[in-house]
């Protein structure tokens, strides 16, 4: 590895590092190749993550050009926005996962590795990562291993965040992966199962067929759906004899359900659960919960109330793993909350650690000076504070230039910081101090700028780093051009940096409805927006094995209805 950092620091000084050369003059982006052709070495890049970045990055990867390893403690790539159709058997899970050794396999230039264990620690001085295999059954000979990289790609996603909030992690049911949503789907049968038992009274029933789910976001609203349509087309068959007694609850601590979607689809799925029966509590925050109980704090009044449930789903929003955190400290980035990149998705304060999809956040400084800039400027007498009206007057700007600050205003994740932008702009205060609002502008940058933690992001992060990979040598060895490489004189070269493309995004309501929110402020909402999310998500399978498995299911479902068996 040291002389891989020589043959780097050669490269730079003579001025063959791969720049962008546009007028903010960012520096380089994938190094340029050091690869002496000729001795037929190649260089390591060492994945981790099979999820939507992982896999996207390695199918467009040209593998003939790297000698490419990959860990991960999942041997397969899962299709997420399907899990909560596995937690009601909409959907069976092995319909909705593709083994990565199918994927890899399928490179036609070069070979892959494979490696199934968890990376433990990134070593980021000496370019290595330590890895330890985890399985259920004895293995024989060492499960620990570590490998060196000459580019690492981070691409772990995230986990859940329960924001420390006590007896989340014992007592609640999560939906990041998909024994997740296996787990919930058996808990959801055992429920129904242990309120048939004899000799309990109605309000134990009635406890065990309360199903909670925290956080009105995509996933919660989208779980409460399913189990929605599951009661009342199959389950309410099965148990005649306790189905008056369910009763399904969306708990959110902002003021709607569904808030980063457009407002007409948020009021439409609030007035959809209203006529299902689906109870919407807004403004409450959950403040612990134990077995048998969950209470919360109402927002307005502070006053703590707790209802007993049967299941909790916690679905509040995701944080950073902790082998990226560990990372993160050793990098220089330990105050951050969110791994950042630059736009072409190179670690900050690194010159050979990328890093894609929900691990990580692009870190557009200038957006935040901008902000920053805004609020100084309207300081006009110098005085560091700016009246209520003058405030307002900013905060208006600022949105109509960035209006994902507004969307950060609405999100209920981000707890404490969410209060102090909120209690900031209230009513009663006669001024704002600036420095005070600068410094919680500061600490919520990522959240502000940062590009959705979703599928579509992953995925297009993936094939554009894996276009630049493939394109490296290319620069290298013709430093000329072509043009769209080249920088003025033909010295440098140059990939554009990542830029997103919004497809738009649906939110399934149940009933055979959905909404969907699509590019051009269009708005669709009913029974034809279901059949558009049938079509769009078929053909977003990764194969085609698995599209047939999931519209084979959905049809079993239309004919038999849900298995309920608990296996
Ligand atoms: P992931 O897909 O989470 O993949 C992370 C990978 O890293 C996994 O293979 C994991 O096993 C691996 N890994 C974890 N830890 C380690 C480690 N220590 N070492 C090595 N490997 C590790 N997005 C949409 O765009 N549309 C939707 O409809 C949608 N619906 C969703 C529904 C649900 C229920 C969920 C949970 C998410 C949904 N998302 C949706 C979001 C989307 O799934 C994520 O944004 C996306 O998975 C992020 O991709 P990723 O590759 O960064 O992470």
């Amino acid at each position: 590895s040291t002389s891989s950092k020589l043959l780097l620091l050669f490269t730079v000084s003579s001025g063959g590092l791969v720049a962008y050369s546009d007028s903010r003059s960012q520096p380089d982006e994938v190094p340029a190749s050091i690869v002496n052709k000729n001795d037929g070495q190649k260089k390591k890049v060492v994945v981790l993550g099979t999820g939507w970045a992982g896999t996207s990055f390695l199918k467009d990867l040209d593998a003939s050009m790297y000698d490419v390893q990959v860990v991960s403690p999942r041997n397969y790539f899962a299709f997420t926005p399907l899990l909560p159709s596995v937690t009601c058997g909409t959907v069976e899970a092995r319909s909705i996962v593709e083994p990565v050794r199918n994927i890899i396999k399928k490179q036609r230039n070069g070979e892959i590795q494979f490696w199934e264990a968890d990376c433990l620690k990134i070593d980021a001085e000496n370019n290595k990562i330590f890895c330890k295999a985890n399985f259920d059954n004895n293995t024989v000979g060492s499960e620990e291993f570590s490998l060196e990289y000459d580019y690492l790609v981070v691409a772990v996603g995230a986990q859940v965040n329960t924001f420390n909030t006590p007896g989340v992690k014992e007592n609640c049911h999560f939906l990041k992966d998909l024994e997740d949503a296996q787990r919930l789907r058996r808990t959801v049968i055992d429920c129904f199962e242990k309120a048939v038992l004899p000799d309990l009274t109605e309000e134990e029933r009635r406890t065990n067929l309360h199903f909670v789910i925290v956080g009105g976001g995509p996933t919660g609203v989208e779980f409460a759906a399913e189990l929605h349509d599951f009661l009342i087309e199959d389950l309410v068959n099965i148990y005649p004899t306790v189905k008056d007694l369910v009763k399904i609850s969306v708990v959110q601590s902002g003021d709607h359900i569904l808030n980063t979607f457009d407002e007409r689809i948020s009021s439409f799925a609030e007035q959809k659960f209203g006529r299902d029966g689906i109870e919407v509590q807004t403004g409450c925050r959950v403040v612990s919960v134990s077995d048998k109980e969950i209470t919360m704090k109402m927002k307005p009044t502070g006053e703590l109330c707790s209802i007993p449930h049967g299941l909790v789903l916690w679905s509040t929003g995701i944080s950073t793993r902790p082998v990226v955190k560990d990372f993160m400290e050793q990098i220089g980035q330990g105050k951050r909350r969110i791994l950042a990149t630059n736009e072409w998705l190179r670690v900050k304060e690194t010159e050979n650690v990328y890093a894609l999809g929900d691990c990580a956040t692009i870190y557009q400084r200038k957006i935040m000076d901008d902000i920053v800039a805004i609020f100084e400027a309207a300081d006009t007498d110098n005085s560091g504070t700016l009246t209520m009206e003058e405030f307002r007057a900013v905060v208006d700007d600022i949105i109509a230039r960035y209006p994902q600050v507004e969307t950060y205003l609405n999100n209920q994740h981000l707890g404490d910081l969410t209060d102090l932008l909120k209690d900031a702009m209230s009513e009663d205060k006669k001024e704002v101090d600036i420095e005070g609002f600068k410094k919680a502008i500061h600490l919520v940058d990522s959240q502000t700028t940062s590009l959705p933690a979703t599928a579509q992001v992953a995925g297009q992060q993936g094939k554009y780093l894996a276009k630049c990979f493939n394109r490296k040598n290319q620069c290298t060895e013709h430093p000329e051009g072509p043009r769209r490489f080249a920088g003025p004189g033909g010295t440098r070269h140059f990939f554009a940096p990542f830029r997103y493309k919004h497809f738009g995004q649906f939110a399934p309501l149940g009933g055979e409805q959905a909404a969907a929110e699509l590019p051009g402020d269009w708005v669709s909402m009913g029974h034809s927006t279901q059949w558009l999310w049938y079509s769009v998500y078929a053909s977003k399978q990764v194969s085609w094995r698995t599209r047939m498995l999931v519209v084979s299911d959905w049809t079993r479902r239309f004919i038999f209805g849900r298995d309920s068996s608990r296996i």
